[in-house]
């Protein structure tokens, strides 16, 4: 490809509005442009990536034994009202309707769609198991579409969908989608971990996620780099370690708080740790008011409440809900002489002489044991908290009860470019879908899904890999893989140079650019750091007068010199692994 001929406009200044290098890279090098909040379009040179990433991707679904299909990006309003999803989805599902009025919406994802496609077309337990992807657009109206491509509105995507006879034979496929997802992020010269994660909207028992590891990434994970424990904060296992130490049982008492509810504000008043108080949580929930008992200096994990409960949505409750459950101002209630229904997290068992709200205004009471002084138990303990860096490892520690030695959790930052489930028979029981056994019975498919963002993948490649001038592609990504920069090319003898190592390179199967344009030598080397091709080969008077060009790495500040005979055979020996 000719620079001077192709649509690459890059920028010297950088985008006032991207808010991460990623967004900012591919904004300057001219990889997409935006439209509008969230949406996108991709130039030439952007959509060579991507195609590339999605060329990977094949090979490895194809590889794990997935058959590519193509399903409709709008999607009849019926199948999700199967599902319950219509109501349940909420803003981030775009609704739209026809000219008959007839309501559609524009897919954020697809099992509806698919379970419809095999419980229509699949009979026997002959024809299981069958593993089906697309690549397509997706369309999720995001609360706050944000850091270029990474979380856009539209975006593509690969989902893959398995359905089967049993569990058993749904862990088999996991277990490949899951190998082809490493191959994947291997392939792509990522740094990643997989981890465990929950299920969130899409539903389903068990899921990993695949995490890029980098500092800017929105996820937090923790890992234990003993046992090789890797999981999304949002489901990562805390256990109550701590014991009590056996204080006296003092008197409880009530002291005065005016205007202090918060553990900080009263924890610095009364001159006690945080870790003696009991804060006293309030959650509207499907099951109706729950009130959730944490330690002071812990923080409450939402999803953790949410599955120890079994509920099928929380939110934190209303002052109306709070004041009709505890009867005090909110902000003070506490376990002492509150009736409700109440959780706590294991820790809460720990608290000895705590400190929590006395359920009246401005009051707070000190010395309150468990025991003794609640007015009900809770009903059940468990692992509510958020885990802390530094926690030990609950894995380790359970294969060491007997020792029990503790490694601790350390804290990464991670983009997660894939999300692999086991959705079981979530789908297939509320839309019907089902297959005859061996013995001619009528048994729901057990289903996995399997997502990978393949533009969110591009973007994820330019956070790990990039340096103060622009893009560090790694190789099997590289929109092209040489770029051969004529440093004059009014100079007849220099532009002869270029064009034949150019043509040489083309003919033999590389992806090569020519900048042939007419600008200075200091722009043209600028904008080739910036894009980011793997090699350069640089051709300038002077060390044309020797017979010689310039051959350098984009990640190298070395160059070495080469006879413009040798030049591509040189390249071409450099890019072939
Ligand atoms: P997130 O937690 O980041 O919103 P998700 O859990 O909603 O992701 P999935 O439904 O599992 O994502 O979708 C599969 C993959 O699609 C994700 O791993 C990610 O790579 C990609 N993806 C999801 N939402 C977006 C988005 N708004 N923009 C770009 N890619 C996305
Ligand atoms: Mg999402």
């Amino acid at each position: 490809m000719r620079l001077s001929k192709y649509l690459l406009p890059t920028l010297k200044e950088l985008p006032a509005d991207a808010d991460t290098v990623s967004a900012k890279l591919m904004l300057r090098a001219g990889l997409i442009r935006k439209v509008a909040a969230g949406l996108y379009e991709w130039l030439p040179f952007g959509l060579r990536v991507l195609k590339k990433v999605e060329q990977i991707i094949r090979e490895e679904m194809d590889r794990a034994g997935g058959q590519e299909v193509w399903l409709p990006i709008v999607q009849p309003k019926e199948l999700w009202e199967e599902t319950g999803r219509w109501q349940v989805y909420g803003k981030e599902l775009l609704r739209i309707k026809d000219r008959k009025d007839t309501e559609f919406c524009l897919a954020p994802t697809a099992e509806e769609v698919i379970t419809d496609l095999v419980r229509r077309e699949v009979r026997s337990y002959r024809e299981l198991p069958l593993l089906l992807y697309q690549f397509g657009i997706k369309f999720r109206d995001e609360i706050r579409p944000r850091f270029g491509v990474m979380r856009a509105r539209e975006f593509y995507m690969k989902d893959a969908y398995s359905f089967h006879a049993d569990d058993a034979d749904l862990e088999k496929t996991y277990k490949e989608v899951y190998d082809a997802y490493v191959r994947i992020c291997e392939r792509c010269g990522f740094k990643f971990r997989p981890v465990e994660a929950a299920t969130g909207a899409i539903g389903g028992r068990f899921s990993h996620e695949f995490m890029v590891l980098a500092e800017t990434g929105e996820e937090t994970i923790a890992t234990c780099d003993v046992c090789g424990y890797a999981a999304n904060i949002e489901l990562a296992e805390s256990t109550a370690f701590g014991s009590k130490k056996g204080e006296p049982l003092q008197a409880l008492g009530e002291v005065d708080t005016p205007d202090c509810w918060t553990v900080e504000d009263v924890s610095k008043l009364l001159k006690i740790p945080k870790i003696k108080f009991i804060k006293t949580l309030f959650y509207d929930t499907d099951q109706g008011p729950v009130v959730a008992l944490m330690r002071g200096d812990h923080e409450l994990n939402e999803a953790k409440l949410q599955r120890h409960l079994g509920a099928k949505w929380i939110q934190k409750a209303s002052d109306e809900t709070y004041r009709s459950v505890a009867h005090c101002e909110v902000g003070y209630a506490g376990p002492v002489g509150l009736s409700a229904r109440v959780v706590a997290d294991w820790n809460v068992a720990t608290v000895e002489n705590g400190v929590t709200g006395a359920n009246k205004k401005d009051k707070h009471l000190v010395n309150v044991n468990l025991e003794r002084d609640y007015t009900l138990a809770p009903e059940s303990f468990g692992d509510l908290r958020m885990v802390r860096e530094g926690d030990p490892c609950t894995r380790c520690f359970r294969k060491n009860t007997e020792k029990p030695t503790f490694h601790k959790l350390a804290f990464h930052k991670g983009i997660e470019v894939g999300h692999v489930f086991k959705l079981g028979t979530k789908y297939s029981e509320s839309m019907s879908a089902g297959f005859l056994t061996e013995k001619g019975t009528k048994s729901p498919f057990v289903m996995g899904c399997y997502g990978i963002g393949v533009s969110r993948i591009v973007a994820a490649a330019i956070e790990q890999c990039h340096d103060d001038n622009g893009i560090l592609w790694p190789a099997p990504l590289a929109p092209f893989q040489v770029i051969v920069l004529p440093l004059n090319v009014s100079e007849p003898n220099v532009m002869a140079a270029a064009e034949k190592i150019y043509s040489e390179l083309r003919s033999r199967g590389v992806e090569a650019l020519l900048d042939d344009r007419d600008q200075r030598a200091g722009v043209k080397f600028k904008d080739a750091d910036l894009l980011g091709i793997p090699w350069r080969v640089t051709v300038g008077e002077k060390k044309l007068a020797g017979g010689c060009v310039e051959l350098k790495s984009r990640s190298a500040s070395a160059s070495e010199d080469a006879p413009v005979e040798e030049a591509a055979d040189r390249v071409l020996k450099k890019i072939t692994p």
